[in-house]
């Protein structure tokens, strides 16, 4: 087992790479898998890294995909922190940081996406963090304490998810968002609205329409964020969240088309038939929205690992599914299902107020293109089945409480 001729590299041990290694054995690969990360963590899951494991609540078990027994049984060639620096898609080899070149049948590019960087003065003072891996959180960790002040740059769910675990760790937050809403380029603006007064209310400071100028600081230390119009915010640690983008460097050097991230098609596949590419690297034509999109989220990254193996092992691969996303804030339960693209309307069933409510998402025809609901588990998975179906509702009796969701999904 293992030889170069039916070896499938994996290039990513995260949640997308780890997922299509096992995807692989289930469907029946008997060749050999390799798979290759930079980190030094078995593949495990993100989300817990802003919300339970910052706070301390969640043990490292729990945030591993499988456990370490599952990759030998499995006979799954883990290579941990080991980075694949070149592919020479001819020789159909990738070339790894410690020189040795490794072949492949098929490769399955699971890079992740790479965060934005800050390009202000001041970035190389200390303690300025961000937040994508362990090593990242656990580093947020050390530098809270009660009374802290913490200034996270971008608000977006990654920055107030971390607020909302600071906060409960007993810091002082403020959020710095460039544009004029919370959750700008993911949210509809009565989700932004929502989210704005909940996290002010639980006592984060929310500076909107803010843009940074500068950290400052002395001695090495970080003091401050000053803004362009000439305020600053006090500051111990400085967190940056401002958004990432395809990690599809080694592809683009390659020669495989892309464009924020790998170009693929309905089965993962690239511009190179023996190259897959798959979760937040990768850049997909949904012909439900008549897009091409990259979507950051564990449901899309466990859905691609299952087409990519699927293909590969000859097997029917899935239909895309209505992408899903969660996020935890406080006592706050988002849940999102489908692309707000193409929207005329938007119709809030339930009491903002009472913070309990979901935005849906009409396209002109009544169509349900998205849904956002706020601790509403049953409006959310009611509208996850109606975009499914393309449903379409009255939005009269969608706003009215006393129809249950049930009854306007058929
Ligand atoms: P990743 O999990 O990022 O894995 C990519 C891996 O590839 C990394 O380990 C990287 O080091 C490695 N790599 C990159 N280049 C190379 C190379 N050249 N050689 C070897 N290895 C390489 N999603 C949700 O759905 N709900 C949430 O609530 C949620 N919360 C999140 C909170 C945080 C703090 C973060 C960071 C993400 C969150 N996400 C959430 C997003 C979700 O975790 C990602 O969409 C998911 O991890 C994507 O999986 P992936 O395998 O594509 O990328």
């Amino acid at each position: 087992m293992g030889n170069d001729a039916n070896r499938i590299v994996i290039v990513g041990a995260g949640h997308a790479g780890g997922s299509a290694a096992a995807f692989l054995r289930q469907f029946g690969w008997t060749g050999g898998i390799a798979l290759i990360g930079t980190e030094t963590h078995l593949p495990y899951q993100r989300p817990p890294l802003s919300k339970g494991w910052l706070k301390g609540e969640t043990k490292l078990a729990e945030l591993e995909l499988r456990p370490a027994d599952f990759y030998k049984s499995n006979d799954i060639d883990v290579r941990l922190s080991t980075s694949v620096t070149a592919i020479d898609r001819a020789a159909q080899t990738v070339t790894l940081d410690k020189g040795e070149a490794l072949g492949y049948s098929r490769l399955i590019l699971a890079t992740g996406s790479k965060l934005r960087a800050l390009p202000v003065p001041g970035m190389d003072l200390a303690p300025i963090l961000e937040l994508r891996t362990i090593v990242d959180a656990d580093k947020i960790r050390a530098s809270l304490s009660p009374g802290c002040r913490l200034v996270i740059v971008g608000g977006g769910y990654v920055g107030l998810e971390v607020a909302a675990s600071a906060r409960a760790l007993g810091a002082e937050v403020t959020v710095i968002e460039r544009e004029m809403r919370l959750l700008a380029r993911v949210a509809s603006a009565a989700l932004s609205d929502y989210v704005l007064a909940y996290h002010r209310g639980k006592g984060v400071a929310i500076e909107l329409g803010a843009s940074v100028a500068a950290i400052e600081g002395a001695d090495g230390r970080v003091r401050g964020v000053r803004l362009a119009d000439g305020r600053t915010f006090p500051a111990d640690v400085v967190l940056v969240g401002i958004g990432a983008t395809g990690q599809d460097a080694l592809a683009r050097a390659a020669g495989i088309a892309c464009s924020d991230g790998v170009k693929v098609d309905a089965a993962a596949r690239s511009s190179d038939p023996l190259i897959y590419a798959i979760g937040d690297c990768a850049n997909r034509s949904m012909t439900t929205y008549w897009r091409d999109v990259r979507l950051e989220s564990v449901p899309n990254a466990v859905e691609q690992a299952k087409q990519a193996a699927a293909d590969i092992c000859h097997k029917p691969v899935p239909l895309a599914e209505v992408p899903w996303f969660w996020s935890d804030q406080f006592e706050m339960r988002l849940q999102m299902a489908g692309l707000a693209f193409d929207v005329e309307r938007t119709v809030v069933r339930g009491s903002p107020a009472e913070g309990k409510f979901a935005v849906f998402h009409l396209r002109h025809d009544g169509c349900v293109q998205a849904v956002e609901a706020v601790n509403m588990t049953p409006e959310y998975m009611g509208g996850r089945v109606m975009i499914g179906k393309r449903t379409v509702v009255d939005p009269v009796k969608l706003a009215d409480m006393t129809i249950p969701i049930k009854q306007l999904m058929t």
